[in-house]
């Protein structure tokens, strides 16, 4: 009886290191930014010099083209380590995934610093149906301090104009969410963003510095009164499952970069799986590596240098916790 379950369950792994979609997909349009926040990656020039990130703009003809032969895709991420209204184009990418009924989304976040009126048109327009602004703070003083050469009049004014425009076209979406990092020096002012937050027709949330050593927050009452938890580690060991769960993301939204890598997930920036435009998605997903990287992270094969996962500080905590069985809920939960 004990192995006949063990076969069930290694069948059960099997099948879900070779379960792949390319439906929901992950795809960066820009990773440049203008701010300099200091534990970002892309802030501190990171990714410009030494990452597989690098610094650049999603090719408009590329995208066509991954478009063209891709027409699967029902859902794309736009956002991930850059600040992607600083895309020239941005607006006919908003177009020509719309004309594809493709759903876009700006989850992984935005500055909101720069955001010219056509483009404030074009998110209403197009249907983007979310959209997450990263606003640490109710007052210039505290918010510089981290988002470093931002300024949050104007972010607020750019809110106020995606607000304008969905009131002009009578339409719900974009639905706009506010996301609180909490820090040290912001802590004092999270009941006052959140009333701004409900003023602009937006949703609050409040976030844990994934650094808390930096910018520590002095009263971590108030995290625990208003998370439950005092901090990322308090959640990931009481609750046994990542705070942010980015492995998922190979099997339910696999992340490319703007120059057409194939990352996996939107925590990768030590190397990639290939080139999407170039080798195409789908063979792609269904590499030798990347199923290799799928069974690492499920625990059936040991580590290998060649996947980005060994370089990952997030590889050993996956090792130690129930993840296969944590997967097949979210996949089941998603409808997968
Ligand atoms: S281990 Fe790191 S790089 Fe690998 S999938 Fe998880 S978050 Fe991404």
């Amino acid at each position: 009886m004990k192995n006949w379950n063990w076969n069930l369950f290694s069948q059960k792994r099997k099948n879900l290191s070779l379960w792949w979609q390319s439906k929901h997909l992950r795809l960066e349009i820009s990773s440049k930014c203008q701010l300099k926040c200091p534990l970002c990656f892309t802030g501190t020039g990171y990714h410009r010099k030494y990452s597989a990130i690098g610094w650049g703009n999603l090719d408009i003809e590329q995208f066509r083209d991954f478009l063209e032969k891709n027409p699967q895709i029902q859902s794309l991420e736009l956002s991930n380590y850059g600040e992607l209204f600083l895309h020239p184009q941005i607006e006919k990418i908003l177009r020509m995934a719309y004309e594809k009924n493709i759903q876009l989304t700006i989850l992984n976040g935005t500055n909101l610093n720069y955001l010219p009126d056509r483009v404030a048109e074009a998110l209403v327009k197009y249907q983007v149906v979310k959209i997450k602004v990263s606003i640490d703070g109710a007052s210039q003083q505290s918010y510089q301090q981290y988002r470093v050469g931002g300024n949050l009049e104007k972010v607020l004014n750019h809110i106020r104009k995606i607000n304008f425009y969905k009131e002009k076209y009578q339409s719900r979406y974009p639905k706009l969410k506010w996301q609180f990092i909490v820090f040290g020096h912001n802590e004092h002012e999270i009941e006052k963003a959140q009333a701004l937050a409900q003023e602009l027709q937006m949703s609050f949330k409040l976030k844990f510095n994934y650094s808390p050593k930096k910018f520590p927050v002095r009263n971590r009452q108030i995290l625990a009164q208003k998370m439950g938890y005092a901090d990322i580690t308090e959640f990931e060991e009481k609750n046994q499952i990542f705070y942010s769960p980015a492995c998922f993301q190979l099997w339910t939204a696999p992340q490319i970069n703007w120059d057409g890598k194939l990352l996996g997930c939107c925590v990768n920036y030590f190397g990639d799986f290939g080139n999407v435009f170039q080798e195409g998605l789908e063979n792609l997903l269904q590499s030798e590596r990347y199923i290799y990287a799928k069974k690492m992270l499920l625990g059936e094969v040991p580590a290998r240098s060649d996947i980005p996962c060994v370089q990952c500080k997030r590889y050993e905590k996956v090792l130690q916790m129930p993840f296969c069985e944590q997967l097949e809920a979210h996949l089941k939960a998603r409808q997968f």
